[in-house]
């Protein structure tokens, strides 16, 4: 017999009662089920896991963020405390390399209260583990609207990404949202809703986009996200300060389906063993723009994250860290940037949105004049 995992029981089980659920439902059940979501149990980061982020590549990523943020608490008039906050910190290397960063301005490391934001115990714990020893409090939050008010720093790298999104699908003149549902053999397959998505449920650009997409073309848009950019935007309005925000994606809104799992650095099938793979799909950065702005915050970029780590000087670190390493390590950190800024690698792909409560100058290195599009930005 087939093997099946846990949670592909639980869900054949809730689709035989119930019907087919949405790509959404799946999505969020796989990464977020209580009892045998993806980021529950395990650790799924590193070289052992299923796939490595910026902050575990190399610690250059964490401190250009740190002291981007300690330029940030000066422009904000450097108030006396100032949440650091960060949106699914991971194993919580983030979050170490940016402390350790941040002391380069003292009276910006004295300011720092830590919150995480973190739904899995798991990962809880191994971000205790990271952060054991650092000279600020560390607070935990199930999620966002628990952090307490204040002048704030947010950072989220890899966060949007993992919230779920919908899939819909062009038929005739009509998007009917992507759902998933249990064939003759009992085994989880792909499917449409029975009635078209109403017109109103729909983003504009999708349905302006109707005209120009084919038959069986597919479009995404995340409620989920755009919600989470709001309320994000709120806080920054209200409570004064600043956020940047990293993930993969792209700058303008277009039909494309870029749902998938990843499982120890492979691609798999993403109905492949629900729970035991990483699910994302790539973050459309003008739809989470339209929720921060919704907010009430200012939106800054976004860039590519080649542009802004060379701006803010990783190639100069890069050759610091060089200078004290051993002839082999040195290989490893130019490996390491290139991974980085690498047009093919992470450079291009991932981009950096900085928003702001809207008092503030543009923050450095957000400032391409009007127009100017950067390199590579797609
Ligand atoms: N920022 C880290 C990890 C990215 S993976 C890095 O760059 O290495 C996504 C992270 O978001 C995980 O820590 C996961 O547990 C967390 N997460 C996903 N959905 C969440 C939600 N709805 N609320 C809180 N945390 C969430």
């Amino acid at each position: 017999m087939k093997h099946r995992t846990h949670l592909e029981e639980k869900l054949i089980a809730a689709i035989n009662a119930d019907g087919p659920i949405t790509v959404e439902r799946f999505m969020e059940t796989c990464l977020g089920d209580p009892e045998h979501g993806y980021y529950m149990g395990k650790d799924p980061f590193g070289r052992g896991g299923d796939f490595i982020t910026a902050p575990e590549v190399s610690q250059m990523f964490g401190e250009a963020i740190g002291v981007w943020f300690a330029s940030a608490w000066m422009m904000m008039g450097k108030p006396p405390k100032v949440n650091l906050i960060e949106l699914g910190p991971g194993r919580g290397t983030l979050m170490a390399d940016m402390l350790r960063a941040s002391k380069v301005i003292e009276e910006f490391a004295a300011a720092i209260e830590v919150h995480m934001v973190e739904m899995s115990p798991a990962l809880r714990k191994a971000q205790g583990e990271a952060l054991k020893g650092v000279p600020v409090d560390v607070h935990w939050h199930q999620r966002f609207e628990q952090v307490p008010a204040g002048p704030c720093v947010i950072v989220a790298n890899e966060f949007f990404d993992a919230l779920a999104m919908k899939q819909v699908m062009r038929v005739g003149d009509n998007w009917f949202e992507r759902m998933v549902e249990v064939d003759e053999n009992g085994d989880l397959v792909f499917g449409l809703a029975d009635e078209p998505m109403a017109k109103a449920d729909l983003p504009i650009w999708i349905r302006k986009a109707t005209d120009k997409a084919t038959e069986g073309d597919i479009a995404e848009f995340s409620p989920q996200r755009m919600a989470m950019a709001e309320r994000i935007g709120t806080y920054i309005k209200r409570h004064r300060g600043v956020g940047l925000f990293i993930d993969y994606g792209h700058v303008s809104s277009f039909a494309g389906d870029t749902f998938q799992a990843v499982r120890k650095h492979k691609f798999v099938d993403t109905l492949h063993l629900p729970g035991q793979s990483d699910l994302t799909s790539h973050v459309d950065f003008e739809a989470l723009e339209e929720g921060f702005e919704a907010g009430g915050a200012q939106v800054f970029g976004p860039r590519t994250q080649r542009g802004f780590l060379i701006a803010m000087g990783l190639r100069e670190r890069e050759a610091s860290l060089r200078k004290s390493a051993k002839a082999r390590e040195r290989i490893m950190v130019s490996r390491q940037a290139e991974r980085l800024i690498g047009e093919k690698q992470m450079g291009n792909l991932f981009k950096v949105l900085a928003v702001t409560d809207g008092t503030l100058d543009e923050p450095h290195p957000f400032g391409l004049p009007d127009g100017v599009q950067e390199t590579g930005a797609k």
